[in-house]
C-alpha cells in the first residue's frame, strides 16, 4: 500500500532531507526508541510546534505511540492517543487512508479538541498515515500554533516521511515479535527443560505457572485438569487463598473453559466479568478476574485441560497474547502427560510393592484375622481410598469381617444379605468384579449399611475373594482420594483377593494341621506301648507316659538323651545299617533288649518310622513289650521238650522188644521177618524225629555243646547212604556217590552231621519218583568241605528255598509226603553250630541239591 510519493512537490534540498531522515530511522528496530525519533526529527524537520504518533494493531487497536507537546514527549500518551484515533482526525485518516491537511482546526470537525487543556491550542495540522506493506500500520500528525502556517510542500514532505516512516514501524514490529518468538521459544525450551526435569505431577505444575510468567504478565494463573466431565484446579499461582481455588472443579462442557476444550485453541476475553459464559464462583478472588487468556493442554489428539491466565485489568491481553500461552500450554501439556504416565507407573510399581509387602505380611502373620486386616489396611493405603472392607459369606450372609477408614470401627460384624440386594452382595452371588463411578445412578446400591455406619459413599469397587473359584466373601473399596478410578484399581484389588482367599486357605490348613495333631497327640500320650519321638541324629525330643513308666526315667530327663542309650540301636549313627531305609521314609520292625534304670532286661519289638511335622522331620520309635509272649513261648517249649523227653523211654521199649523177637522168632519166615523190618524202620524214624526235636530244642538255646572229633568224611558219608539204602531199594531209586581218594579226615559231631547227611538223603528218597537217581557227594577245599545231596525229584519253587530250613516250614503239594517240616530246620541248626552253612539249588521239575559246608578246623582249635 506504499503510496508513490510526488516527489516533483519536494523541493531539491527537503529531498535530501528526506534520504537522511530515512536513513536515521530505518537503522532503528526497537519502536520504542523509532517512535520518538522519528517525531522529533519531522518536527525538526517541518518546524512543527507538536506531534504525535499512533502504531496500530492488526485490528487497527492502538498498541504504542508516542507524543510530544511543547517540546517535551508524554510520559503515558497510551490513553490520549486512543481519544484522538477514536474521536479526532487521526481515525479519519486511518479510515481512508489519505493525508489531510487542516488550515484552521478551529473550523475543522474532524479535529478533537481536548475538553479543557491548559496548553495552546494546534491551529493548522498535518495528519498522515503510515503506510506499512499490506496496510495503514499507525498514524502521524504534525501541529503548529498559528492559522495556515504550512506550505503544501510541507504537506507532501510529511506524507512522503509518514510512508517511509510506515516501513520502518513495520520493520521494528517485525523485528520484535521475531525477538519475542526467539525469547519465547527460550523459554519454551526452558520450560520444557525444567518441568521435564522434575516427573512429579505436583511439582510440575507449580513449575509450569512459574515459568508462565516469563512469557505473559498475569495477576492469578492456575492449572485445570479434565477428569471426566469435570475440570478440576490442579495448581494455581498469584492468588491469596490457593486453597479456596485448588478446592474449585467446574463443568468441563460448560462456559468459557467448555469453549477451550471444545474448540482445541486459545480464547481470549477482554472482561470476563460482563460474560455469560464466565462460571459463578463463590470464590470472592475469582471476582476480580476481567480479561482472561484459556488455554488447552492437548496432546495429540488428547486435551488434558485448560491452562488459564487471569488479569485484573480489562483488555489487558491481546489474540496475540493468545497464540503465547496457546504456545506454552503445548509445552506444559507435554509434560503433564510425561508426569502423569510416571505417576501411572509409579503407582503400578507401588502397587506390585504393594503386593509384595502384602504377601510378606500374609507369610510372617499366623492369624488369619492380622492377614485380612493387613489385606485392608494395604488397600486402602495403596489404592489411595477414603476407606476399605472385607466381608466374609456366612451361610446367605456377607458379614464384614474387617474394614479401615473413618468408620471402620461400626462396620466390623454389620451383615448384609447376599444376592442383588447390595453391590457386594451382587458381587458375592455372581462372582464378579464391579466398578460402580457413582453410587446414585446405579440400583444395586443400597445405602443401608451408610445408614447404620454414618459414612457416605461415593464411588465404590469391589471385587469376589474365591477359594477354589468359589465366591466366599469380597473386598471393597470406597471414594478414591483422586476421585476417579484408575485402570489398574481392579487389577490391584483382584491380587490383593487373591492374597486374603491363599491366606484363607493356609488358616484352613493349620486348622486342620492342629486337629490333626491334636488326634496325634492324644493318640500319642494314651498309647499302651512306650513311644519316643526323636530327630534323625536319634536324640529324644519327646517321650509319652507309658514310655517313661516302662523306661524309668521322667519325660524331661529322657529329653536329650540318645536312642542308642535308652534301647541297643547297635549303632552311633542312624544313617548307617539297618536304619537306613528309615531315613528314606521306610518303616523298621526289629527285636531287642532293653534294660530299664530298675529291674530286668525287657524283650521288645520295636517299630520305627520317619513322620514329618511341619518342616521338621522327626523317628517315631514304638515299643512293643515282648516279655509275655516270650514267657509263654517258652512254657511251651518247656512242655514240647517234656513230652519228646518222655517218649524216648517207651520208644527204646519198642526197638529193644522188637529186636528181641527179631531173634527169637524163626529165621525162614518171610512175612514176619518183612513185617519186623518195617516196625523197626519206623521205630527208628520215630527215635530220628524225637532225636531231632530234642537236639533242636537244645541248639536253639545253645544248650548243645558240640562233641568234635575227627572223623573221615567218605566212611560218615557211606554209612548214612547205607540207612536209606532199603527205602530206595525199594523205589528202585539208584543210589551213587562221587568221593575223592583221599578221604578227608575233619574234626566233627558225628552224630549230628551223620543225621544231617541222613535227612537230606530221607528227604531226596522222599521226594524223589520211582527209578530216579539220588547222588551224594564229597568235596574238598583246603579249608571247606561241602557234602552235596543231589535228586531227580520235582525241585523247589525258587520262593521257597530259604523258608524250607525254617521250623515246620513246608512246600504245599498236591500229593505231598508225609512228613512235619523239622528236618531241615534241624540240619541248618546242626551245621551252624559247626560254623557252616546249608542252601539249597533247585529248578521246579529239575531236582534238587542240598549242599553244606563245614569249615575244616585245625585240631589244636577243637575245644576239649
Ligand atoms: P519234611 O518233614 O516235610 O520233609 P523238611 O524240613 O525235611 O520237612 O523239609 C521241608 C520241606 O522241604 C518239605 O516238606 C519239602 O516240601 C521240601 N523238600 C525237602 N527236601 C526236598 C527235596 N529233596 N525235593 C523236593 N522238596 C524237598
Amino acid at each position: 500500500m506504499a503510496q508513490s510519493i510526488d516527489r516533483e512537490l519536494i523541493e531539491q534540498p527537503r529531498l535530501a532531507l528526506l534520504y537522511q531522515i530515512s536513513r536515521e530511522i530505518s537503522s532503528r528496530l526497537d519502536i520504542d526508541e523509532l517512535l520518538p525519533r522519528l517525531l522529533q526529527v519531522t518536527l525538526d524537520s517541518i518546524q512543527g510546534h507538536s506531534g504525535s504518533i499512533i502504531v496500530l494493531d492488526e485490528q487497527g487497536r492502538p498498541r504504542h505511540g508516542a507524543l510530544l507537546l511543547n517540546g517535551a514527549f508524554h510520559p503515558a500518551p497510551a490513553q490520549l492517543l486512543a481519544v484522538i484515533l477514536e474521536h479526532g482526525l487521526a481515525g479519519w485518516v486511518v479510515r481512508t487512508g489519505e493525508t489531510a491537511y487542516v488550515p484552521d482546526t478551529a473550523v475543522d470537525a474532524r479535529w478533537y479538541r481536548q475538553p479543557e487543556t491548559s496548553q495552546r491550542d494546534t491551529r493548522s495540522a498535518i495528519v498522515a498515515p503510515l503506510l506499512g506493506r499490506q496496510r495503514i500500520v499507525g498514524v502521524m500528525s504534525i501541529g503548529r500554533l498559528d492559522v495556515q502556517a504550512f506550505h503544501l510542500d510541507d504537506v507532501a514532505l510529511t506524507a512522503a516521511i509518514a510512508a517511509q516512516a510506515g516501513i520502518a514501524v513495520e520493520n521494528a514490529q517485525l523485528f520484535a515479535a521475531q525477538r519475542r518468538e526467539r525469547d519465547f521459544s527460550n523459554h519454551l525450551r526452558e520450560v520444557a527443560r525444567t518441568v521435564n526435569g522434575t516427573l512429579e505431577l505436583n511439582q510440575v505444575l507449580p513449575l509450569v505457572l512459574e515459568q508462565l510468567s516469563s512469557v505473559i504478565d498475569y495477576d492469578s494463573a492456575s492449572i485445570l485438569l479434565r477428569d471426566g466431565d469435570q475440570l478440576r484446579v490442579a495448581a494455581v499461582h498469584g492468588f491469596a487463598d490457593p486453597a479456596a481455588v485448588m478446592a474449585l472443579s467446574f463443568d468441563a462442557l460448560a462456559g468459557l473453559a467448555g469453549r477451550v476444550l471444545r474448540e482445541r485453541h486459545s480464547v481470549v476475553v477482554d472482561d470476563v466479568q460482563r460474560s455469560d459464559e464466565w462460571l459463578i464462583s463463590e470464590v470472592p478472588e475469582i471476582h476480580t478476574i476481567h480479561a482472561w487468556i484459556g488455554a488447552p493442554l492437548i496432546v495429540k489428539d488428547d486435551v488434558l485441560g485448560l491452562l488459564s491466565v487471569d488479569s485484573r485489568r480489562p483488555g489487558a491481553y491481546a489474540p496475540e497474547d493468545g497464540e503465547v500461552v496457546a504456545s506454552f500450554a503445548e509445552q506444559a501439556a507435554v509434560a503433564v502427560l510425561n508426569a502423569r504416565r510416571y505417576a501411572d507407573s509409579e503407582r503400578r510399581s507401588s502397587g506390585l510393592r504393594a503386593l509384595a509387602a502384602t504377601a510378606q505380611a500374609i507369610n510372617g502373620a499366623f492369624d488369619l484375622n492380622e492377614v485380612l486386616r493387613l489385606v485392608i489396611v494395604h488397600a486402602q493405603e495403596w489404592l489411595g481410598m477414603e476407606a476399605a472392607s472385607l466381608a466374609l459369606v456366612e451361610g446367605d450372609r456377607l458379614v464384614f469381617k474387617q474394614a479401615a477408614g473413618p468408620v471402620a470401627d461400626n462396620l466390623r460384624g454389620v451383615s448384609i444379605q447376599v444376592g442383588s440386594g447390595s453391590i457386594a452382595g451382587w458381587v458375592a452371588e455372581h462372582n464378579e468384579p464391579i466398578i460402580v463411578p457413582d453410587v446414585r445412578v446405579d440400583p444395586r446400591f443400597f445405602g443401608g449399611v451408610d445408614a447404620r455406619t454414618g459414612f457416605t459413599t461415593r464411588a465404590l469397587a469391589c471385587v469376589p475373594v474365591r477359594l477354589h473359584n468359589r465366591p466366599i466373601g469380597v473386598i471393597q473399596v470406597l471414594n478414591p482420594a483422586s476421585g476417579r478410578f484408575d485402570d489398574d484399581t481392579l487389577n490391584l484389588l483382584d491380587s490383593l483377593a487373591s492374597l486374603a482367599g491363599t491366606a484363607i486357605i493356609q488358616a484352613q490348613r493349620i486348622d486342620e494341621l492342629r486337629a490333626a495333631e491334636n488326634r496325634f497327640s492324644g493318640l500319642f500320650e494314651d498309647s499302651l506301648d512306650p513311644i519316643l519321638i526323636t530327630n534323625l541324629e536319634g536324640v529324644v525330643t519327646d517321650a509319652n507316659r507309658r514310655a517313661s513308666e516302662f523306661f524309668g526315667f521322667e519325660r524331661a530327663e529322657m529329653i536329650g538323651m540318645r536312642v542308642n542309650n535308652l534301647h541297643g540301636v547297635r549303632t552311633n549313627s542312624l544313617e548307617s545299617g539297618r536304619y537306613t531305609p528309615l531315613l528314606g521314609g521306610d518303616a523298621i520292625r526289629y527285636q531287642t533288649d532293653i534294660t530299664p534304670r530298675v529291674g530286668k532286661e525287657v524283650p521288645v519289638e520295636v517299630h520305627a518310622k520317619l513322620i514329618v511335622r511341619g518342616d521338621e522331620k522327626f523317628i517315631h520309635w514304638i515299643h512293643h513289650d515282648l516279655s509275655e509272649r516270650v514267657a509263654l513261648e517258652e512254657l511251651r517249649n518247656d512242655l514240647m521238650s517234656m513230652i519228646i523227653h518222655d517218649l524216648r523211654s517207651p520208644l527204646g521199649n519198642i526197638m529193644s522188644s522188637l529186636d528181641i523177637l527179631r531173634s527169637t522168632l524163626p529165621g525162614n519166615d518171610e512175612m514176619l521177618n518183612s513185617l519186623l523190618s518195617i516196625a523197626g524202620r519206623a521205630a527208628s524214624r520215630l527215635s530220628r524225629l524225637v532225636d531231632s526235636l530234642l537236639d533242636l530244642r537244645r541248639l536253639e538255646s545253645g544248650d548243645l555243646r558240640l562233641n568234635r572229633v575227627a572223623v573221615n568224611t567218605v566212611a560218615l558219608l557211606g554209612e548214612a547212604v547205607e540207612q536209606v539204602q532199603p527205602t530206595a531199594e525199594a523205589k528202585g531209586i539208584h543210589l551213587l556217590t562221587t568221593v575223592p581218594v583221599v578221604p578227608p579226615i575233619v574234626a566233627l559231631d558225628v552224630d549230628l552231621i551223620r543225621r544231617v547227611i541222613i535227612n537230606l538223603l530221607d528227604n531226596a528218597v522222599k521226594y524223589t519218583p520211582r527209578s530216579g537217581t539220588i547222588t551224594s557227594g564229597l568235596k574238598w577245599a583246603p579249608d571247606q568241605l561241602t557234602v552235596s545231596v543231589r535228586d531227580t525229584g520235582p525241585g523247589i519253587p525258587a520262593g521257597e528255598h530259604q523258608r524250607i530250613f525254617d521250623k515246620f516250614a513246608r512246600v504245599q503239594r498236591e500229593a505231598s509226603a508225609k512228613g512235619l517240616g523239622l528236618g531241615l530246620a534241624f540240619c541248618k541248626l546242626a551245621v551252624e553250630a559247626h560254623g557252616g552253612r546249608i542252601w539249597a539249588d533247585s529248578e521246579l521239575e529239575r531236582g534238587a541239591i542240598f549242599s553244606f559246608t563245614l569249615p575244616i578246623v585245625a585240631p589244636e582249635d577243637i575245644a576239649p
